[in-house]
């Protein structure tokens, strides 16, 4: 054991160690655009950050398995729990893998490290007095003989009266309800009337946990500089008031419950799961207490969307610190809103929007995914996947601007000018190529700053603004054979510039774009660079042989944009949403033509010619997609100009 250990990654002392998790999404969920982005994308390119960055990093994330939805629907499909969740659990793996989400280990929760890890926290909050037994009353449905798990009861919320609430929260005011508070219950399997029965189920008291809970979340929110919307969800917990909460069920699809009478119970999924990121890291290495018990040098960075927050923020480190063990806590929450698709709601069962397997079926390469979702996440309100966008962010902004700038230098270092040896660059300089160095180390400085602080979106706006920055390079100094054969010693100055820059590029969009990246080192024949706080533009040195160029990206035809709607649907909300557009454009358009006709009263000389421009005006508003469309074939003649 321990010999095949010692390649673990491990917490390295006097380092920047990082510890990451992205939210455990549940098994027999078939994972979304939304599910993606929402966690396991966005805490990748954290992860490969700071790997770019030389910091010993560990990402974890597993299925989380356990629970109801598990246990019935693998009665509906007539299987064992662990049949299901093997079944799913490969259809999961499989989604990462082509996203290229590496983790360091994907785990699942039914192990023994977990029943192990979760019993013990269990056993010390029972022995420090955070645990109570109470009898309590559940709703029993006497149709099918089962207690019924609080989200198979669905009601209309107490609250706010939303009519679909399930018995363990209301998705439209958020609230933790208790299932026999909603109106009118009844069970999901057979829809009957749920009575009350009399059951006894372990609490965990949070009113008694609130004072350490709420001192460390105000430290830590501060200090880890959470995102805002983990912030405002803890606070409005916290002010309502922590309550006792149930953390046993009955059923038999979870953590064995290690006290007397409890045989038929097991331990809550709310309770259980954010555990799983400790027992996952104890599967993937035996020293797995050097990440977890090991506050002084690990930070821990947790993503999540943000109905996943009070888990992250009450509940596990309530249940950490409860147990007076030293623990690695909750440094950073990163949460994210919704994304939604085409204007509406990702649905698996009406067939709306892209999920698990999709994306790859479209052919298009998982890092024009990548950076679509990325560019595009949630960060301070819900966005829109929408295929339009997608299609113009290949053509306009991957192709046309990043892909442009590699393709023409290493072409240009391949052509039989420097029959692709770096040249001597070190024999001319100029202010201006000082002034281009110092361009580039301020937008690297503001990438770090904006990684580590985990806003990546705008990071990655910052990385593609080092490639436009790349292409004013080209543009002002005109390199081509021209200034090669007049002014060599300033074309190689140009060309050994453009190709550090390239070099740096490819580890700014790593994160992002890792088969990208991936691509440009092999055409540039080096490793990857550890990403510098000051780039000195001379990794590549004079006399290092390049590889060959290949293109980064490929144009999507903009027919596509049709075709992929009615494959995956979306056709309706983009309907409702163009006829909304076209009545504001319309109501816009009657707005002008009133005010110019008051206009003309007034001028009776420019009458004619204010008419003929609303009309223009009006026209222009309208085809909105033929101007994308000639955006794009202008950037893609642009590419292929440039490149030749
Ligand atoms: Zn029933
Ligand atoms: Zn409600």
């Amino acid at each position: 054991m321990a010999s095949t250990d010692t390649k673990k990654i491990l917490p390295e002392e006097g380092k920047r160690n990082i510890l990451i998790s992205s939210a455990l999404p549940y098994v027999n969920n078939v994972p979304h655009l939304g599910n993606i982005i929402g966690s396991v994308l966005s805490a990748d390119v954290f992860s490969r950050f700071c790997k770019a960055r030389g910091y010993p990093t560990l990402f974890v994330c597993g299925t989380d398995e356990y629970g109801t939805a598990t246990e019935t629907k693998a009665i509906e499909e007539r299987v064992t729990p662990q049949q299901l969740c093997d079944k799913y659990y490969a259809i999961h793996s499989e989604v990462y893998q082509w996203f290229n989400i590496g983790f360091d280990h994907f785990g699942r929760t039914p192990t023994k490290q977990q029943t192990d890890i979760a019993q013990d926290i269990f056993l010390k909050l029972y022995k420090n007095g955070y645990l109570e037994e109470r009898a309590t009353v559940q709703p029993y449905c006497e149709q099918h003989k089962s207690f019924l798990a609080d989200r198979f009861v669905e009601g209309e919320c107490p609250l706010c009266q939303y009519p679909d609430a399930r018995g363990d929260q209301c998705d439209k005011c958020g609230h933790l309800l208790d299932p026999l508070d909603l109106i009118n219950p009844k069970c999901k399997l057979d829809g009957a009337t749920p009575i009350p029965r009399e059951t006894k189920h372990v609490f965990i008291l949070l009113d008694k946990l609130q004072p350490v809970i709420e001192e460390w979340s105000k430290k830590s929110s501060v200090e880890g500089a959470w995102s805002h919307n983990g912030k405002v969800i803890t606070e409005s917990w916290l002010n309502e008031g922590l309550k006792p909460r149930g953390i046993t069920r009955d059923l038999k699809w979870g953590t064995k419950v290690p006290l007397e009478g409890y045989d038929e119970k097991v331990l809550y999924v709310w309770f259980d799961a954010c555990i799983g990121y400790v027992s996952i890291t104890a599967t993937y290495t035996e020293e797995w207490e050097k990440w977890w018990r090991n506050p002084e040098q690990v930070k821990l960075y947790q993503f999540m969307g943000k109905d996943n927050v009070p888990f992250h923020t009450v509940i596990f480190p309530g249940s950490q610190l409860g147990t007076g063990d030293k623990w690695t806590m909750p440094n950073h929450i990163s949460t994210t809103e919704y994304l939604n698709y085409e204007h509406g709601k990702f649905s698996k069962s009406r067939g709306v929007g892209v999920f698990g397997t999709n994306a790859k079926e479209t052919g298009i390469p998982s890092d024009v995914w990548r950076y679509y979702l990325l560019s595009h996440r949630p960060e301070t309100g819900d966005s829109e996947f929408e295929w339009d966008g997608f299609i113009a962010s290949n053509n306009n902004e991957l192709l046309k601007n990043f892909g442009n700038f590699v393709n023409r230098v290493i072409k240009f270092v391949n052509s039989k000018i420097y029959d692709s040896v770096v040249p001597d660059y070190t024999k001319h300089t100029e202010p201006y190529f000082d002034e281009h160095k110092k361009e580039v180390n301020a937008a690297l400085a503001q990438y770090n700053e904006e990684l580590h602080a985990v806003k990546l979106k705008a990071a990655l706006q910052t990385a593609m603004k080092v490639s436009s920055i790349g292409n004013k390079l080209l543009q002002d100094n005109k390199i081509d054979n021209k200034l090669a054969t007049e002014q060599p010693d300033k074309c190689a100055a140009v060309v050994g510039l453009a190709l550090n820059q390239i070099h740096l590029l490819a580890s700014l969009i790593e994160p992002y774009m890792p088969a990208t990246s991936a691509l440009i080192l092999e055409q540039l024949n080096m490793p990857l660079l550890i990403i510098p706080d000051l780039w000195e533009a001379d990794s590549i040195k004079p006399n290092h042989k390049i590889g060959q160029a290949a293109h980064l990206f490929s144009v999507i035809k903009p027919e596509k944009e049709k075709e992929w709607r009615e494959l995956f649907g979306g056709e309706e909300a983009r309907k409702a949403k163009a006829e909304k557009e076209a009545k504001a454009a319309a109501k816009k358009a009657e707005k002008e033509r009133k005010k110019a006709a008051k206009a003309a009263a007034k001028d009776g000389g420019a009458k004619g010619e204010s008419v003929e421009a609303i009309e223009k005006g009006g026209k222009e508003t309208l085809p909105g997609e033929k101007t994308a469309v000639e955006e794009v074939s202008e950037g893609v003649k642009q590419v292929v100009l440039q490149s030749s």
